[in-house]
């Protein structure tokens, strides 16, 4: 299994070479550099304190490039907290010092003497265990598992004050530790798939070995699994994966018990239940045992889910947000970095980036939307994990609507077989917003003027009665140079119910560089100030304008209507 790509975090330019270097060691490693600090970054962040924490909080490993105090006092307040501790590791800007900190069982020692070899230095490891026995016996390599922490802990300070350790079952990654052996010893370390009652003088530890195929339709699915391999005298710890039927993909029963037991979940095609399944799913197995509806298989090395059956497909349709990073929520932050697939019109998805080189970008022209949409499915039902992107939030006038009515026409199974997610983004109207102050405070229209995809009589007719019934309204295509006319059209329409003094907030590129804003009146709109890049809020009869201290206006809605309360 691959290890989460590690962020590269620096303050200044000073760092920067050091950071390119460090990058050699983790291809697709992104380095996030401070606005204003930083020309070059990959990423751009702008608070350092907001950022190292949100990367923690995600569960990944950090090299910051700065002091090591200044990487403690700033995860201090996260430490308290139970839960995954991702490798961290503070390294010199100057490259002459690399300092793991946080992350001993998430193989923070390993991550610092890469750097530290490809740096020419020697890392600052303060791990007893580690510099004694030249390996973290509490972090076996992947495939293994150990059976219990604080036991380990004491067992290795029992190793530490002197003890000497026997080896029982197939450790080949201890052989080249400096363990003190002894056959005679007290303490032992224990390696096999075999249900043990763990005691203080054992180091248990579980090769991830066994198979358990499963059919969809078994009542309590993880409580059944359990069960069956105590029965079987198989630890729980040593299940590497649950492999079902293709046809029971978007099973949910399947997908809560394999998230509560904590292993993957894999699919194969099976005409004959789980027995069929397991199978075919180990070559040379130590065991088969089970029936068609339960099967377990032990294998005689830890088994590598990625390589048995396929998993199931997602799909997921992603709103980017106006544009920039910190308007982007960090659901869709972590769908990008799970993503093997990005779709989208080649501007957002420049926009999502950058992409690590095992990503695949599809770029398409932003007319295609039902063609892509039915590319993402393809895709996904290859059991591909697949991202498809907008400005703004997806399901406004955006890719969702798309990927949807592709789904509905489709009789595919496989297509509706895919785990589909819609996750939101901050919509240009509401980014908008929010900058002129509060618009659409009350009740409000949304509109897209453009009359591609539907009648202009019927944007007319919506427009006269949003506008009758004093609704603040909010543009999207506003106008485009084959659609020309359409906005002033709009404007007469709005004007024939709306005072010329009704405030007008027009904001161009919201979020993005080079952004503007301007508060006018409808009577002083004219649609040469309009164009594609730009969102048009028309405010009802009592939108209000002040101004603000720092030059400009605010400009809101009340949330009352008629007399004030
Ligand atoms: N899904 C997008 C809207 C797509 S329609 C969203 O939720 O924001 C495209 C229209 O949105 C553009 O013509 C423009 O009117 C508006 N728009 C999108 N991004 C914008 C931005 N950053 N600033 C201003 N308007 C924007």
């Amino acid at each position: 299994m691959t290890s989460p790509v590690p962020a590269i975090v620096i303050l200044g330019n000073g760092s920067l070479a050091t950071a390119r270097t460090i990058q050699q060691v983790y291809p697709g490693a992104l380095i996030h550099g401070l606005a204003e600090r930083v020309d070059g970054a990959d990423r751009v962040y702008h608070e350092f304190g907001a950022t190292l924490r949100e990367l923690y909080q995600q569960g990944s490993p950090i090299i910051a490039l700065c002091a090591a105090g200044i990487v403690i006092r700033t995860l201090a307040p996260l430490l308290l907290e139970k839960g995954a501790e991702p490798p961290v590791l503070v390294v010199a800007e100057d490259g002459s010092a690399v300092v793991p900190l946080l992350g001993g069982l998430g193989g923070v020692n390993v991550m610092a003497r890469e750097i530290a070899t490809h740096l020419h230095v020697a890392p600052a490891i303060t791990t007893s265990g580690e510099l004694r026995f030249g390996t973290c016996l509490l972090k076996p390599p992947s495939g293994y598992t150990l059976g219990d922490l604080e036991l380990g802990k004491r067992f290795v300070s029992d190793l530490l004050a002197g003890e000497t350790v026997r080896i029982e079952g197939e450790a080949p990654w201890l052989a080249q530790a400096q363990l003190p052996e002894d056959a005679q010893a007290r303490l032992a370390v224990h390696v096999g798939h075999a249900e043990r009652l763990p005691a203080p003088n054992e180091l248990l530890i579980y090769p991830r070995s066994v198979l358990v195929a499963v059919s969809a339709d078994i009542a309590e699915l993880s409580s059944t699994i359990r069960e069956a391999l105590h029965r079987a005298g198989i630890a729980v710890q040593s299940l590497a994966c649950l492999l079902a039927p293709d046809t029971a993909m978007a099973n949910p029963a399947l997908r809560d018990a394999a998230l509560e037991l904590g292993v993957p979940l894999r699919f194969a095609h099976a005409d004959a239940g789980a027995g069929e399944l397991a199978r075919n799913a180990v070559e040379q197995p130590v065991s088969i045992e089970g029936d068609d509806s339960l099967a377990i298989v032990v294998a005689q090395e830890p088994l590598d889910p990625l390589q048995i059956g396929r998993p199931r497909g997602r799909l997921a349709v992603i709103g980017l947000g106006p544009g920039a990073a910190e308007l982007m929520v960090p659901a869709v932050k972590a769908e990008l970095a799970r993503a093997n697939d990005v779709l989208g019109y080649e501007t957002y998805v420049r926009m999502a980036g950058p992409f690590r080189a095992d990503q695949v970008l599809h770029c398409t022209d932003n007319r295609e939307e039902m063609q892509r949409a039915r590319h993402a499915f393809e895709l996904a039902a290859q059991g591909r994990s697949v991202v498809v992107v907008s400005s703004g939030d997806p399901g406004v006038f955006a890719m969702a609507a798309a990927v949807l009515e592709a789904l509905h026409e489709s009789t595919d199974v496989h297509w509706h077989n895919v785990e589909l997610e819609i996750l939101p983004g901050v919509s240009a109207s509401l980014a908008t917003a929010a900058q002129a102050g509060a618009p659409l405070g009350h009740d409000f229209c949304v509109l897209s003027l453009s009359d591609n995809l539907k009648p202009w009589s019927i944007i007319e007719k919506r427009l006269d009665l949003a506008a009758q019934a004093d609704l603040a309204l909010a543009f999207y295509n506003p106008i485009s140079r084959s659609r020309p006319w359409q906005l002033g059209q709009a404007l007469e329409i709005v004007a024939r119910h709306r005072a010329g003094q009704t405030p007008v907030v027009l904001g161009r590129d919201i979020g993005r560089p080079g952004q503007t804003l301007r508060v006018t009146t409808l009577a002083a709109l004219t649609p040469d100030q309009v164009d594609m890049r730009t969102m048009v809020l028309v405010g009802s009869s009592t939108t209000s304008v002040f101004a603000r201290a720092e030059g400009g206006e605010w400009v809101y809605t009340p949330r009352w209507y008629g007399a004030k309360p």
